[in-house]
């Protein structure tokens, strides 16, 4: 009965999910939609599923009431709700969503997996699961991986908020230096990496983190990032840190140099604004103005990851780009970034 129902509803949802089909056969590169339409819910993940989606289920009480589906980038948002998580939407697929049910649609010839290797590192929150795992957990390990890699004698180790706190109690684990929390972040702030203009990061940085100076005075600190992009915000927090009396500085990123622009939707700037593109891990540590600098290698951060590193993009460290990107792309990031302040979209 209810494959009947649902296959009725696929009928009557038939001009949308048709117009939508043949729409992202014509589109290329990284989108992960939800679409409302007067005769159901749409869920579409691209053919390399660079952006997580995820299906849930919301349990209700009542009874004879048809199963509830939800959509959510990450399965964090499901909890909020009280919904189970149920699967992600594949690359290449849409789910259409009545009240008869769930039908899918596998309508990309060539799906693959591709997955934005960011979103475990940085973008998604730390609560959310992605490869059965929380995010949390994975960020401890890069972290317990890092300290393998690039141990220092400190007093304490600590995390940049929120993004770097995992790996640096993952790296406390591992080496036995005690975790501190040094910085304290203005929550009514948003990411200072995705702001849009150089001095907009920089203000933001500034209203954003606050140094603890009974915790830092007289000790050597290291301290664990996510990743290190153009060097703005690392520049400050170390400031930051020696002045509230920190005698050493020491940075852990918990990710290889980021060298390479993203296309798929991140604001990452041009290549030449990127740092690792432009200069060695000695010359940024000079830039940045800390004792010792070591990045998590590319081979730890694969070991880290337990999965087939295929199934990533990771650009970013390498790029290699799995959606080509045309020249003209290329340059047009390039023209928008160079543009003034005043004058950039
Ligand atoms: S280029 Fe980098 S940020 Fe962009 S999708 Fe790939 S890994 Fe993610």
């Amino acid at each position: 009965m209810i494959a009947i129902a649902v296959a009725e509803a696929v009928n009557a949802g038939k001009a949308w999910l048709d117009a939508a089909i043949s729409a992202f056969h014509r589109c290329e590169g990284a989108f992960s939609l939800v679409i409302g339409t007067p005769d159901g819910l749409m869920g579409v993940r691209d053919p390399n599923g660079v952006r997580p989606l995820v299906i849930g289920i919301l349990e209700t009480e009542a009874p004879n009431t048809p199963t509830q589906y939800v959509l959510a980038s990450e399965t964090c948002a499901l909890d909020i709700i009280g919904a189970e998580y149920l699967r992600d939407v594949e690359p290449g697929e849409l789910v259409w969503i009545t009240e008869a049910g769930l039908a899918s649609f596998h309508w990309a010839t060539q799906p693959q997996r591709k997955l934005c290797i960011f979103e475990m590192i940085y973008f998604a929150r730390p609560d959310s699961i992605m490869h059965e795992e929380s995010l949390y957990s994975y960020r401890m390990r890069i972290g317990k991986q890092l300290a393998i890699e690039s141990p220092t004698d400190v007093d304490l180790v600590m995390g940049v908020p929120d993004s770097g706190i995992p790996a640096a109690i993952g790296f406390s684990q591992q080496s036995g230096i005690p975790y501190a929390e040094g910085l304290i972040k203005n929550r009514y702030v948003g990411r200072t990496f995705i702001q849009p203009t150089q001095s907009m990061r920089e203000s933001g940085i500034r209203m954003k983190l606050n140094p603890l100076k009974d915790v830092l005075v007289g000790k050597r600190i290291l301290i664990v990032d996510d990743s290190l992009v153009r060097g703005t915000t690392s520049r400050k927090i170390v400031k930051a840190l020696r002045e509230a009396g920190a005698t050493e500085v020491h940075m852990r990123i918990s990710s290889p140099p980021v060298t390479h622009p993203c296309f798929y939707g991140i604001d990452t700037d041009s290549q030449d604004q990127l740092i690792a593109a432009t200069k060695s891990v000695e010359e940024i540590a000079q830039q940045i103005n800390v004792d010792s600098l070591a990045y998590l290698s590319w081979e730890g951060m694969l070991l880290a990851t337990q999965e087939d590193p295929n199934s990533f993009c990771s650009a970013c460290f390498t790029g290699d780009y799995p959606i080509p990107v045309p020249e003209m792309v290329k340059r047009s990031k390039l023209m928008l970034e160079k543009q003034p302040a005043s004058t950039s979209v």
